[in-house]
Order: structure tokens, then C-alpha cells, then sequence
């Protein structure tokens, strides 16, 4: 089992006033760089199979080992076909990355959950749910949703390659502090209203390149409210605004969805630790670089229509007009507009799709597949609809069994697939074809995201999607449920 943090655990002082961002990032500062950067010890190292081969490469050449192969856990999840699990993988390729995995890892020392473990799944999923996620701690992935792992109150970053590296050999990176924008959700949302529709409208309202410089923490009744796997669905999209990472401060509900989990802390080692998450907090009277307030009663289920995440609107709303908008933005929108084949100022609702995918990091969780559920059960996909269910662990996928929901979803004409990544980038065989038209409860909707060069990606929330595959046609599931 991983100690909890850093080198400054616990911290002998923090200065009153400050943020968690700001007590996090001084409990694991090693030293200040002359470039003005913090050398950041790393508390945890997620690592995958698509970003690590090349690093481990990299370490080999440097003649370097792993630093602390206790502090680093592995996963397969982009490549895993999700048909079938079996070795080998139908997929040479994608055999031999698992295989590099499993050979890189069993050198160094490191635990891997492959998919004979029983705890296999996307990276972003099963760090939380064995307990490996803890609050307080500076955790760093080589993928860019590594964000999600904020909701834990950990300050969590995505990293290219050479800094795998770099984490591999020294268990630090070198990193400026980000500024602190706190967000605050205010009112309840309504039924039908998911964390997805928040993190959508944050990212409507405040840009894609809001966040630059910037971590989001997410507070306000809304977020209060939520439960830890809606809370990793807001942070885990605070990279499409921009952000370098977003939190959400550890309370309760995060202690008491730690308390048991197979790497949390037991006995007086629990107890530390309680009083250390605590403490991190934000304080009442933190300073932030600024501030941003949502009213969450005024929110309603969002669906994306064009080519990046702020590219939103609420499902009763109409498309964008060119003439409405500024004149610098309109050659934009006009690009989003003609890529995905939708007219200006048509309504979103009823627009024709082809794919309903559910699952992914953002919302491949079993509180998603439930509220997925619920709308499946009142009818069956449309035809001509292809539509995937895909847990985001092979944990998910058993408490889902266990409660019936792969018979409910098979029952009403959705495929149910194994855990992993699947159609959310497409480094597997769940791709769209041609220019389909996918309602997803992913994270991106970039041009070709989905694994056709043409292919048309419409973010919504889970339920959103069942809606969606039901109907053949983007649906206000508030009329479903
Ligand atoms: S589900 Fe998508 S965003 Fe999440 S880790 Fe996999 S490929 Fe990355």
C-alpha cells in the first residue's frame, strides 16, 4: 500500500487563508526551481498502456530504474476490445502493448490490474474505486483526464510522455502552480439534470480556454449535494475547459466512500489520515484568484452540437444563429456547424443519430449505468441505431450484472460490452463509421475523436443517451423519466 503523500505529510503549518490547492502543492513541494517552477513530488503514478512504453524506453536508454514502484499502478484500458477480454487479444497490436505492459511493469515491481485481476478498468475509474485516490495527494497520470481525480480533493494532473519519464525516475515533475478560480454551483438541480449538464454549462459559460492558467475548484450547494461519482464527472472535464486541474474540497461523502476500499487506510492509519484530509480543506477565508457562480435551478440537460466541449446547448434551446454571435467568432461556429451537418437555429432536439455510446471515464460509472437504466427500461433502441453500454471497470460491470442491468439493457437492444475505454477514443474496435452521428456520455467531441475522420459526436449525460438511442433522435429525457 502507497503512503498517503509527500514528502511534507502532514504539513507542520499552513498558513491560515489558504486554499487546498495551495496546502497540497506546499506539502508535496520538494524545491523552488530557478525557472520558477516547483520540483512537486508525486504521491501517486497512474500509468496505462498507451503512454507508458515509450517512457519505460526512455528509462532503459537513461540506464535508470523506477523510483518508487510502490507509488506506481497500471491498467490497460485504451486498447482492450470490449467484445471480448480473452488473451491474446483478437487485436495483435493491442497484444503487444499488454504484453510490453505486463513485462514493463513485472521488471520494475509494479502492480498491474490486467484483465485476469478482476480489477481491471479505466484508469480514471478504478484509481477512485480501490481506494488508491486519496485526498491531499498530488497524483499524475499520461492522460489528460487525469483531472478526475480531483473530486477526491488530490491535485491532479494529465502529463505527456516525457514527463511518465520523468515521474518513473524521480517521482517528481517540475510544474508552475496554478491559480485557483473557485466555481460555485448554487440551487439543486432538477430531475433529469445531471453532473454532466453542470461541467457542460461551466465549460459553455466560461470557454474552453477558461481554465488556462487556472485549477477549478468546484463548490456551492450543487456540488455539496453530489455524490462522489457525480463529482468525478465535474472534475473530470475541467481539462476540456481549459484547467490544469479541478477539486472538489474532501467532506464526508468522501471520507465515507473511502472507508473499506481495498488501498485506504485502516485502523489508526485511517485516523491520521481523516485528520490530515481535513485539514486540507480549502480554509473559509481562502483567497482565490477569482470566482464564478452557476445557478444550478436554472440548469437544464445539455447535448454539445459541434466540434469541441463549450459547443453546447440545453436541450431545449435552438442551435446557434451566425448573426447573433460577434463577427470574429462566426467563422468558427460556421466550421462546427457545417462539420456536423446541422443548420443555424434549428432546434437540437431531434437531431437523427446513428451510435448511442455509453460509458468512458466521464460517465462509465454504476451510478450512470442506473440512471441510464431507468430510461432503457421504458422501451427499445431505435432501429438502425447501433448502441453500446461499456463499464468503466470490471467492478462496475459486476455490480451492474449483479443487479441486472446487463439483462435490462440486452433486453431493450443495447450491446453489453467488457470494461475499457472503447468508442470514447476509438483505440479499439468500437469505432464509428463514416460520418455516423454518436449520442456519448465521453468527454470530447473533436473532429474524428471517435475513430472515423468523419465520424459526429454529440455529448450528453448517460441518461441523455439511453433517451437519445430509444427516440433514434436527441430526446429531452425529462419527458422520458
Ligand atoms: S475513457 Fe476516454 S478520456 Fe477516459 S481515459 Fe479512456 S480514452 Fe481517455
Amino acid at each position: 500500500m502507497p503512503p498517503t503523500v509527500g514528502p511534507g505529510y502532514p504539513p507542520s503549518s499552513m498558513p491560515p487563508g489558504s486554499s487546498l490547492l495551495d496546502k497540497v502543492w506546499d506539502a508535496h513541494s520538494v524545491r523552488e526551481l530557478p525557472s520558477g517552477q516547483t520540483q512537486l513530488f508525486i504521491g501517486l503514478h497512474l500509468i496505462h498502456e498507451v503512454t507508458s512504453p515509450q517512457a519505460f524506453a526512455m528509462l532503459q536508454e537513461l540506464g535508470l530504474p523506477v523510483r518508487f514502484p510502490s507509488r506506481t499502478f497500471a491498467t490497460v484500458d485504451h486498447i482492450i476490445p470490449t467484445d471480448s477480454q480473452q488473451r491474446p487479444l483478437a487485436d495483435p497490436l493491442a497484444e503487444q502493448m499488454l504484453i510490453a505492459l505486463e513485462g514493463n511493469t513485472r521488471e520494475a515491481g509494479i502492480t498491474l490490474f490486467d484483465p485476469a485481476s478482476r480489477r481491471q478498468g479505466i484508469v480514471h475509474v478504478i484509481g477512485p474505486e480501490l481506494g488508491l485516490t486519496q485526498p491531499g495527494m498530488t497524483i499524475a497520470c499520461g492522460d489528460s483526464h487525469t483531472s478526475t481525480h480531483g473530486a477526491f480533493g488530490a491535485v491532479a494532473f494529465g502529463i505527456g510522455t516525457s514527463q511518465v519519464r520523468d515521474v518513473l525516475a524521480t517521482q517528481c515533475l517540475a510544474l508552475a502552480r496554478p491559480k485557483v478560480r473557485r466555481i460555485e454551483v448554487t440551487g439543486k438541480l432538477g430531475a433529469g439534470v445531471y453532473a454532466k449538464d453542470v461541467i457542460l454549462s461551466i465549460i459553455r459559460q466560461l470557454g474552453v480556454k477558461g481554465g488556462v492558467g487556472y485549477a477549478y475548484e468546484y463548490a456551492g450547494p450543487v456540488i455539496e449535494a453530489m455524490s462522489m461519482e457525480e463529482r468525478l464527472t465535474v472534475c473530470n472535464m475541467s481539462i476540456e475547459g481549459g484547467a490544469r486541474c479541478g477539486y472538489v474540497n474532501p467532506d464526508d461523502t468522501t471520507f465515507e466512500y473511502l472507508r473499506g476500499r481495498e488501498y485506504s487506510p485502516e485502523a489508526d492509519a485511517w485516523q491520521r489520515a481523516l485528520a490530515y484530509w481535513r485539514a486540507v480543506a480549502s480554509d473559509p477565508d481562502a483567497d482565490y484568484a477569482d470566482r464564478v457562480e452557476l445557478d444550478g435551478d436554472r440548469l437544464a440537460p445539455s447535448v454539445t452540437w459541434g466540434i469541441h466541449p463549450g459547443q453546447s446547448v440545453a436541450v431545449d434551446e435552438h442551435l446557434p444563429r451566425l448573426a447573433d454571435h460577434p463577427h470574429a467568432e462566426q467563422p468558427q461556429l460556421a466550421e462546427a456547424l457545417a462539420y456536423m451537418g446541422l443548420r443555424p437555429g434549428e432546434p437540437i432536439a431531434g437531431t437523427k443519430i446513428d451510435v448511442a455510446f455509453i460509458g468512458s471515464c466521464t460517465n462509465g460509472r454504476i451510478s450512470d449505468l442506473r440512471e441510464a437504466a431507468r430510461v432503457a427500461r421504458t422501451g427499445r433502441v431505435a432501429p438502425g441505431v447501433r448502441a453500446l453500454v461499456v463499464p468503466g471497470s470490471q467492478a462496475v460491470a459486476r455490480q451492474a450484472e449483479q443487479e441486472g442491468l446487463d439483462e435490462l439493457f440486452r433486453s431493450a437492444g443495447f450491446d453489453w460490452r467488457e470494461a475499457g475505454c472503447s468508442m470514447c477514443l476509438a483505440m479499439n474496435p468500437d469505432k464509428l463509421v463514416g460520418r455516423e452521428v454518436c449520442a456519448s456520455s465521453s468527454n470530447r467531441n473533436f473532429k474524428g475523436r471517435q475513430g472515423s475522420p468523419t465520424g459526429r459526436t454529440l455529448l450528453m449525460s448517460p441518461a441523455m443517451v439511453a433517451a437519445a438511442a430509444l427516440r433514434g433522435r436527441v430526446a429531452d429525457v425529462r419527458e422520458v423519466l
